[in-house]
């Protein structure tokens, strides 16, 4: 049921985003997070609480100021934290968009995803109205995932295979984290994995980077990688082509 008065939690927003889909785009951050990625740079978003509190058509309305810097190919964005856990917010949000033409993008992690109701059904509400799926594919060990993140992947790849089945646009990204996500064996098996998706236009690495290091310290929580450092040039171009990351073309504007 269609609920533009539904509110959610937001964490910040972004008016210029260049990275978190196609174009310019106004990215909005939700609040809430279920993972604990050892490598996560926002744990300001873990809270399930807190965020300002915003209706649909409210960050509707402020996303759409905006809209002359979108042209053709940007819009807005909703990220995380995990956007699934506010996933009536999202489907409110993204439905206001669509009746503007605008372009939805959903930036998940696919934790929540489930088969199971009412989660399901809403699902199938979120995808009418969204036109890119850009899912984060964390390892593809389901023990080493489990390890990195403290969750299984086994609903994750659920998920990639179930937008894959109904023909939803995906892009698919992994954080490179050296000695915890680039053994040749797990690249070789997330890249067979992403082969067998139909619908995806990009796929893409992302080095693991230090920059959230700092919020750690100001939350006080203990950062797990402090020995870790970026990946180099070499590490990330060995990836690349173990992935064959190059070969996922569908996205060229
Ligand atoms: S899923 Fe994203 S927000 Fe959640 S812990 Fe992992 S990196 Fe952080």
């Amino acid at each position: 049921m269609s609920d533009k008065n539904i509110k959610g939690l937001i964490n910040t927003v972004e008016s210029f985003g260049s990275v978190d889909g196609p174009g310019v785009r106004y990215i909005v951050f939700l609040q809430g997070c279920q993972m604990r990625c050892k490598y996560c740079h926002n744990p300001e978003t873990w809270a399930l609480e807190g965020g300002k509190s915003m209706t649909a058509e409210e960050v509707f309305k402020q996303a759409y100021r905006y809209r002359n810097y979108w042209k053709s190919n940007g819009g807005i964005t909703v990220s995380g934290g995990e956007a699934l856990l506010q996933i009536d917010f999202v489907i409110e949000l993204f439905r206001l968009a669509k009746e503007k033409g605008v372009h939805t993008t959903l930036d998940t992690s696919g934790n929540p995803f489930t088969t199971e109701e009412p989660f399901f059904s809403k699902f199938n509400e979120l995808m009418e109205v969204t036109d890119l799926f850009m899912l984060d594919i964390k390892h593809i060990d389901n023990d080493k995932h489990k390890e990195l993140t403290g969750c299984v992947n086994s609903n994750i790849l659920q998920m990639a295979k179930y937008l894959s089945d109904n023909n939803k646009a995906m892009w698919i990204r992994h954080v490179l984290v050296p000695g915890y996500t680039d053994d040749e064996e797990s690249l070789r098996r997330l890249s067979e994995f992403v082969k067998t998706l139909k619908t995806v236009e990009r796929f893409e690495v992302l080095p693991y980077h230090t920059l959230g290091i700092v919020k750690y310290e100001e939350m006080g929580i203990k950062y797990r990688l402090s020995d870790v450092k970026p990946p180099s040039k070499e590490e990330i171009e060995r990836a690349n082509n173990i992935l064959c990351t190059a070969e996922y073309t569908g996205y060229l504007k």
